[in-house]
């Protein structure tokens, strides 16, 4: 399959990797939003949110035990901010499931 994420799961591309476990990847995002800026994704191909479902959605909890370490590791005593773009109208670029871990400065409010 010719997705960007699955490439940098499986080492064929490289990565910043920030955590990594059998079933999940962290690595630095390569345009950075925030001081920290960290994308965290299942190994297994999920397109986005819309895509988890009850066989899938074992990994997904997975990922939101990992985030809240590796916000600790990154220092983020101070907060940070978990997003996923899903579809056209969130701005969805790669269409593999991610998280963005934000943080590092006061973020803007804005949502929409
Ligand atoms: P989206 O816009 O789909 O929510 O987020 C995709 C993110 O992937 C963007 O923040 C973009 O900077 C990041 N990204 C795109 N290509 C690469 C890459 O090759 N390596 C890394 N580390 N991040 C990437
Ligand atoms: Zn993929």
């Amino acid at each position: 399959m010719d997705c960007l994420f699955c490439k940098i799961a499986a080492g064929d591309i490289p990565s910043t990797k920030v955590y990594e476990d059998e079933l999940v990847l962290a690595f630095r995002d390569i345009a950075p939003q925030a001081p920290t800026h960290i994308l965290v994704i299942p190994k297994a191909h999920i397109a986005s949110v819309a895509e988890i479902a009850p066989e899938n959605s074992a990994v997904v909890a997975h990922i939101f035990e990992v985030i809240p370490q590796i916000a600790a590791g990154e220092g983020l005593k101070d907060g940070y901010r978990v997003v996923s773009n899903c579809g056209d109208h969130a701005g969805q670029t790669v269409h593999h499931l991610h998280f963005h871990i934000l943080g590092g400065k006061q973020l803007a409010l804005e949502m929409a």
